[in-house]
């Protein structure tokens, strides 16, 4: 396992032995391939890297962040979908990594049911949110991996999260669907989760070019700050990692992917500690 102070430029992200956080993140776009999974594995990993205990909950039935993780499915008795339609305690379906501080509540294809099962179920937008409650006071960072569609999977993740993250490819149609799931988020906020915010926008697979640039400067301009300074590039690599069941930062920790999960990791630290200490500040007076 690396070991992060090799690294002076990490200890500024790394947790204070008195820092408490617990904060519920749902990376989430319905836009399909977008980064949303290697944007959850890899921002997970890091943070547990950076000490921070994270469990990352894959809510999405093509089970990516369960195999990106290197867990199948045929190996799996308990997953997400035994907590949200059967009330499973989810510490029985918690499996420890093996990389640091990181655990996952896995999916598999069975998940794809509950997106009609819980048409019927009582308080159905709020099974994920009551599943995980009791997690919350252990974990530092719950990461939850979001299907690419609206549906009651998303909006269950939604109604559990704090914070959204959203991940945006630099593409052509990068803001294609944005402004539905922005009116998605203001639903949930007014109905279901007033606490809900967009935490940050990350831009995901970039390749230079005039078009991505010029894709960049109108996602600032309609972002403004929530977009991360960190962007994303398209990183074989990453791709590469996905497919042995490895966050980068085991897979090959000095690849252009893995530096910039990385400086997207400490820009999401920092924004909490931020939010912390301006918070404490409020108390104060
Ligand atoms: P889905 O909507 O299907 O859940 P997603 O939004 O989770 O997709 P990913 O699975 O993270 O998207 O990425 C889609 C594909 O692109 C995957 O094969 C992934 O390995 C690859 N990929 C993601 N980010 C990068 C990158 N920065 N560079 C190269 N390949 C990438
Ligand atoms: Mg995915």
């Amino acid at each position: 396992m690396m070991n992060s102070d090799n690294n002076p430029i990490d200890s500024c992200s790394k947790k204070n032995s008195n820092e408490f956080l617990s904060k519920v993140i749902a990376i989430a776009n319905q836009k399909g391939g977008v980064g949303k999974t290697t944007t959850a594995v890899n921002v997970a990993a890091y943070l547990g890297h950076y000490g921070y205990k994270t469990i990352l909950i894959d809510m999405d039935p093509q089970s990516n962040s369960t195999s990106g993780l290197g867990f199948a499915q045929n190996n799996i008795s308990n997953s997400i979908y035994s907590l949200i339609i059967y009330n499973e305690d989810p510490n029985k379906a918690i499996i420890e990594t093996p990389y640091e501080n990181l655990k996952l509540i896995p999916s598999t294809k069975q998940l794809s049911g509950a997106e009609v099962e819980l048409v019927t179920v009582f308080k159905r937008e709020f099974r994920l949110k009551e599943a995980i409650q009791k997690l919350e006071e252990s974990y530092d960072f719950i990461i939850i991996d979001c299907p690419p569609s609206l549906g009651l999977l998303t909006i269950n993740s939604l109604a559990a999260a704090k914070d959204i993250i959203i991940p945006i490819q630099c593409g052509y149609f990068a803001l294609e669907g944005v402004v539905q799931l922005l009116n998605i988020i203001d639903m949930v906020r007014r109905s279901l989760n007033v606490k809900l915010e967009v935490e940050g926008v990350v831009m995901t697979m970039y390749s230079r070019s005039k078009l991505a640039d010029s894709i960049i400067s109108e996602i600032k301009n309609h972002f403004g700050d929530k977009l991360y300074n960190s962007i994303i590039p398209k990183n074989v690599r990453l791709d590469e990692c996905a497919s042995h069941g490895k966050p980068i930062i085991e897979f090959e920790r000095n690849a252009r992917g893995a530096k910039a999960y990385d400086e997207l990791t400490k820009e999401i630290i920092t924004g909490y500690k931020d939010k912390v200490s301006s918070d404490k500040d409020a108390f104060t007076f």
